[in-house]
């Protein structure tokens, strides 16, 4: 059985400027690097989970989403780390313009997209990290079973939530979350 380093996208990877799908919006985010070369080294396979509402909102169509997934994974692949998958939710449950605006398992918080990554990749969930800056986040790796769910701070943790602090790690900063990659 594998373990996963499993990464949101926005605000994780790149910082979050809202609905990202040109490469020159795409910012990484500070320590990223380094933190993903550091879960490489200790076995750690790195998957990608992320909601992709703007396609149901008819903001970019999936492929200019999977472009842009191609162009990132080989930034990462020129730092010497390998993006295992890419996993997205290209649907929003009442809002858009097209045939992804439905109710569906994989947009977090349900767990539908880390399940198919366990399934596809073998995963051992219970010796796997989650990292996102969204309350969704952490509910989605929660109803997953992810032994460590990592909340980075944003704009999005001060709202109401129902996630138990006491039941995640919550950071300042994504470039502290190296001491939990064990
Ligand atoms: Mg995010
Ligand atoms: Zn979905």
């Amino acid at each position: 059985m594998n373990k996963a380093l499993f990464l949101d996208r926005d605000g994780i990877i790149n910082v979050d400027h809202g609905y990202v799908h040109r490469i020159e919006d795409f910012e990484f985010v500070t320590g990223i690097f380094d933190l993903c070369r550091l879960a490489a080294s200790k076995g750690y396979q790195i998957f990608v989970i992320t909601n992709q509402a703007g396609i149901a909102r008819g903001y970019y169509d999936k492929a200019t989403f999977e472009a842009l997934s191609t162009w990132m994974a080989n930034v990462f692949a020129e730092q010497g780390i390998t993006i295992a998958k890419v996993y997205y939710c290209p649907h929003h449950p009442s809002k858009g313009i097209n045939e992804f605006v439905m109710p569906c398992n994989c947009r977090k918080p349900e767990p539908g997209m880390i399940m198919q990554a366990q399934q596809e990749f073998s995963i051992n969930l219970a010796e796997s990290i989650f990292i996102g800056d969204k309350p969704s986040d952490m509910q989605a790796a929660s109803n997953a079973g992810i032994k460590t769910r990592i909340l980075v701070d944003s704009r999005y943790t001060n709202e109401p939530h129902e996630v138990k602090l006491s039941e995640i790690i919550k950071l300042d900063a994504l470039n502290q979350a190296s001491k939990y990659i064990e």
